[in-house]
């Protein structure tokens, strides 16, 4: 496998891969702490790096059906989350292309990088 091009965040508090430590997100782009994943708490980011984005699938969540991407890290392969391609009920459209991070699956450092 050739060399991973990764990317370096600048910020107050970054969010990076707990297994890698590759950044992944900043503080910024947090959108909502109050969300569901696979094991547990996850968080919705309207932007992230060093992931890569799998073959799309409807799935069926809690809040109803949406079409989703399992996302993962560039640098490790650990799966991460998922991105939002599409949701069907109006309410849930402001997820559409934002991305769910487990909770476990980060780890946050602040400041000092
Ligand atoms: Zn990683």
């Amino acid at each position: 496998m050739g060399r991973v091009y990764q990317k370096y965040l600048s910020g107050s508090k970054i969010y990076s891969c707990s297994t890698c430590h590759c950044h992944l997100a900043c503080h910024e782009d947090v959108m909502s702490k109050s969300f569901q994943g696979r094991h547990g708490r996850a968080y919705l980011f309207a932007n992230v790096v060093n992931v890569s984005v799998g073959p799309k699938e409807n799935r069926v969540l809690i809040t109803g059906l949406h079409t989703v991407a399992d996302l993962h890290c560039n640098v490790c392969q650990t799966q991460l989350g998922w991105k939002y391609l599409e949701a069907f009920d109006q309410a849930q459209k402001y997820k559409e292309n934002k991305f769910i991070l487990e909770k476990s699956k980060l780890i946050t450092s602040e400041g000092g990088w």
